[in-house]
């Protein structure tokens, strides 16, 4: 009675390890979303440090600055 739980078991684990597994469905494909295009980087005018258009200061001729101490500063 022993050995016959043993083979139960054993039976029961292989059942476990050999049964095809469900795989998940794989999830729907999508397009790879675009590239991000790539910043408008500027440098600023003062000590050249490079920053996306949108996070630059510009002073009233249009020159980039990193931020407002450089502006004020002026360009090099
Ligand atoms: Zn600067």
């Amino acid at each position: 009675m022993k050995y016959l739980l043993v083979l139960l078991v054993v039976v029961v684990g292989l059942w476990l390890m050999l049964r095809p597994r469900r795989s998940r469905p794989a999830p729907p494909a999508r397009p790879a979303p675009p590239p991000a295009a790539p910043a408008d980087m500027v440098a600023c005018a003062r000590c050249d440090l490079r920053l996306p258009r949108g996070d630059a200061l510009f002073d009233a001729e249009g020159r980039p600055y990193c931020d407002d101490a450089h502006r004020r500063a002026g360009p090099r």
